[in-house]
């Protein structure tokens, strides 16, 4: 791996930082209070390319990597996690069609995705199972050659927008009597019948991100709507998390990158005893140890990124940079509070959403718990995850 950026990574980084730093920072406190998904704000970022990163060229893609799309969502976290949350799980849905869809879905869906024209979620996840997949109980019936889906799926990311423009759902798709349960996923466009984006939920963070249930009630889907084969569609539900948690990961990293950032400003600005108090050596062993923990999560991800790119990241090399990268989020965002002592608790400082924001991080998408029993499995101990 080498450590230093080639020209266009660096000029693609320092575009999308001086974009987060101008564009959405000064409304990102805003949005938060407001609590609904920026459209307008996500087509400016999308005008500027981000949304297209990874994709191929026939999709309107730039046709770079998964690392190239880290280096930039880094610096939408380090402003705002929840725009950058919102943009990645709309990248990651969208790779995961392009990896598995049809032809024929993909040439529907997939440019206004890439162009950031349109935005789509990912659902799993459902009141009664998150970690434990196996428990989904939303159900699809085939009946006369049309698949009949019920159920409900919960907490899911980007589904009820103004430009959301589909799911993809995982089904299950065997018969109850089955011994073992099957699964499809499903590509469930906005506006079919008998399905239904809920309520958006009130959450501790990520505001601005769209959050909700999803209800299927006898929603009728051809057979062109199942995304690769029937029955086979745990294992692409899991490839398209994987993506993400490279993503999210990401996410965390811009965000601790954010909170040394404000610490550092907010220590050199502030007056104690007679001077600044980032000159005070406990808020500088404070700082310190941030800037420790957000290089060292950056090397595992950025890691992370670089190998999926050659098609050599295990999963080790996923749980590690998700574990490692979503808890240090949360430590810095905390050490962050602390330097801004009674400022930091209030909910106008940056450091206070910071910290709110990266709280699901350690949960979403295969949680702290989830990624330690993936490591100690990889490293040959006996898991059950039961
Ligand atoms: C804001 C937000 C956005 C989300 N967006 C999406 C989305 O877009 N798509 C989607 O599908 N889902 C989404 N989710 C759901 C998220 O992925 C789940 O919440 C997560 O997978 C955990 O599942 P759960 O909530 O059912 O918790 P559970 O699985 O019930 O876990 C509860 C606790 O038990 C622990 N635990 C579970 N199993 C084990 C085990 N074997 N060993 C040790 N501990 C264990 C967990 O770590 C956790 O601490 C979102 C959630 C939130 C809050």
């Amino acid at each position: 791996m080498n450590f230093l950026l080639d020209d266009d990574q660096k000029k693609l980084q320092s575009t999308v930082e001086e974009f987060a730093r101008e564009r959405i920072a000064p409304v990102a406190e805003k949005l938060d209070r407001d609590g609904v998904f920026p459209t307008s704000l996500f087509h400016e970022l999308a005008d500027i390319g981000v949304t297209s990163i990874p994709f191929s060229e026939e999709w309107g893609g730039m046709g770079l990597g998964t690392f190239e799309m880290v280096l930039a969502l880094e610096q939408i976290a380090r402003v705002d996690q929840s725009l950058a949350v919102s943009t990645m799980v709309s990248v990651a849905t969208g790779l995961t069609l392009g990896r598995f869809g049809s032809d024929a879905q993909k040439q529907k869906y997939l440019p206004d995705i890439v162009a950031g024209k349109k935005i789509c979620a990912i659902a799993g996840t459902e009141p009664n199972a998150g970690s434990d997949t196996a428990g989904f109980t939303t159900r699809g019936r085939l009946v006369d050659g049309i698949w009949r889906i019920n159920g409900e799926k919960a907490y899911i990311t980007n589904a009820g927008t103004d430009i959301s423009s589909f799911a993809l759902v995982l089904v299950v798709t065997s018969p109850p009597e089955a011994p073992k349960k099957s699964f499809s996923l499903f590509l469930v466009p906005n506006g079919t019948r008998g399905y239904k984006p809920g309520e958006k939920y009130r959450k501790m963070g990520w505001r601005s991100s769209d959050t909700r249930p999803l209800y299927f009630d006898d929603c009728e889907l051809g057979p062109d709507n199942v995304v690769g084969e029937v029955d086979k569609g745990r294992l692409l539900l899991h490839k398209g998390y994987q993506q993400a948690r490279v993503f999210l990961s990401t996410c965390s990293l811009g965000l601790a990158q954010g909170s040394l950032d404000l610490a550092v400003s907010y220590a050199k600005e502030r007056r104690a005893f007679g001077g600044s108090i980032g000159k005070l050596q406990l808020i500088q062993k404070m700082i310190a140890d941030m800037a420790v923990k957000v290089e060292t999560a950056r090397m595992v991800v950025y890691k992370a990124a670089w190998l999926s790119d050659q098609g050599l990241a295990t999963g080790k090399d996923l749980a590690i940079a998700k574990y490692y990268a979503t808890e240090i989020g949360s430590e810095c965002a905390n050490l962050a509070i602390q330097v801004h002592g009674g400022w930091g608790f209030m909910d106008d400082c940056p450091a206070s959403r910071y910290l709110r924001d990266n709280r699901v991080c350690t949960i979403g998408d295969g949680s702290s718990q989830i990624q330690t029993l993936l490591i100690a499995r990889e490293l040959g101990l006996d898991v059950s995850f039961a």
